[in-house]
């Protein structure tokens, strides 16, 4: 039997290198893996656990659909969907709630960060978000999650739900893993932290032009001169150029640094022209799909309704076990 994999992205807008190293080229690797059946979604939902605007969330949703197809996601293999079409996760999510503790959740490190980060947005929802990750996750019963590295703990989180579920119901429900990518973790244009959505000048939309591109690439802070020890900025650079550049390139450049030599603008420029071509046929591709609404409302459309069929199937089972069949 195939093993299962669920993914999915905040609706919080177009889709950043991060997102794109980080979770979708495991989506894409796994996809193309005929030992996994896929279910891909945009995580509709968990864009209210900070502040949103509700008058572009419906754009939002169809601007990842439309990139998860440009990149290479494909519909005749991978269940693309929408987490709000599909009411079970969240009915699922409650039931799960029942076996985390409050106490769980307000020590992890990631809610703490977002609680930080948004004071005024404190909410349950936000405190919610693991539990509803792993009803995400489980009700398609997934043994692999295509993700950065930032999720882990959240993984940690479905994990433990999964231990006990089973112990306590009685239910087989796989332990998932995540699945790793060469770019787990993306930092921050600016030197400190993640590459993030949420941080103004800390990322590159997929749809940003070469012009764009090279400017964000040469924001990033470096030294007056090479040679010292590759932190901050330095790093985040090198790490893009081992992603995107040859690995004779990315040799010559780490070896001109350490000699003290390296002028950053070179290979700040040659990084954003190979991020730019990598890029290039991805935004061709959107916009082909942005002439073409209705081929993404099929796929939409198609996609919801397979996901529905699996995940009532697993909700039916855990609730006989729970005792409400
Ligand atoms: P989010 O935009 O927070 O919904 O994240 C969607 C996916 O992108 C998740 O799998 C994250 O782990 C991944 N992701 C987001 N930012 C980064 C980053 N800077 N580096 C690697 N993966 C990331």
């Amino acid at each position: 039997m195939k093993q299962r994999v669920l993914s999915g992205i905040r609706a919080t807008g177009k889709l950043h290198l991060g997102n794109y190293l980080g979770a979708v080229k495991g989506m894409i690797e796994l996809q193309n893996n005929p030992n996994y059946e896929c279910f891909y979604m945009v995580a509709d939902a968990h864009t209210i656990t900070t502040p949103f605007d509700p008058s572009s969330l419906r754009q939002n949703q169809r601007e990842i659909i439309i990139e998860y197809l440009a990149i290479g996601l494909n519909p005749e293999k991978s269940t693309l969907f929408i987490q709000s079409r599909v009411p079970e996760h969240f009915e699922l999510a409650f039931y799960l709630s029942s076996v985390v503790s409050i106490a769980r959740m307000q020590h992890l490190p990631t809610y703490k960060e977002k609680v930080k980060q948004y004071p005024e947005s404190n909410t349950m929802a936000l405190l919610n978000y693991p539990v509803l990750m792993a009803a995400d996750i489980l009700v398609y019963k997934a043994n692999l999650v295509p993700v950065g590295i930032d999720q882990e703990p959240h993984l940690e989180v479905a994990r433990e739900i999964v231990r006990k579920l089973n112990q306590i119901y009685g239910t087989d429900l796989p332990e998932p893993r995540r699945f790793t990518t060469l770019g787990h973790y993306v930092p921050s244009l600016k030197g400190e932290g993640k590459m993030s959505k949420s941080v103004e000048g800390s990322y590159i939309n997929l749809t940003d032009s070469l012009e764009e591109i090279r400017r964000k690439i040469r924001s990033i802070p470096t030294a007056m001169v090479a040679g010292g020890p590759i932190i901050g900025g330095i790093k985040t650079l090198f790490l893009l150029a081992k992603l995107f550049l040859s690995e004779t390139n990315y040799q010559k450049f780490k070896e001109d640094y350490h000699r003290g030599r390296l002028q950053f603008v070179t290979i700040k420029d040659t990084l954003a022209e190979a991020i730019y071509q990598e890029l290039r046929p991805i935004q061709e591709r959107v916009k082909q799909l942005k002439k073409n609404q209705s081929y993404v409302d099929k796929v939409i459309e198609n996609g919801c309704q397979k996901a529905r069929v699996v995940a009532q199937a697993t909700l039916s089972e855990i609730k006989k076990k729970m005792g409400f069949l």
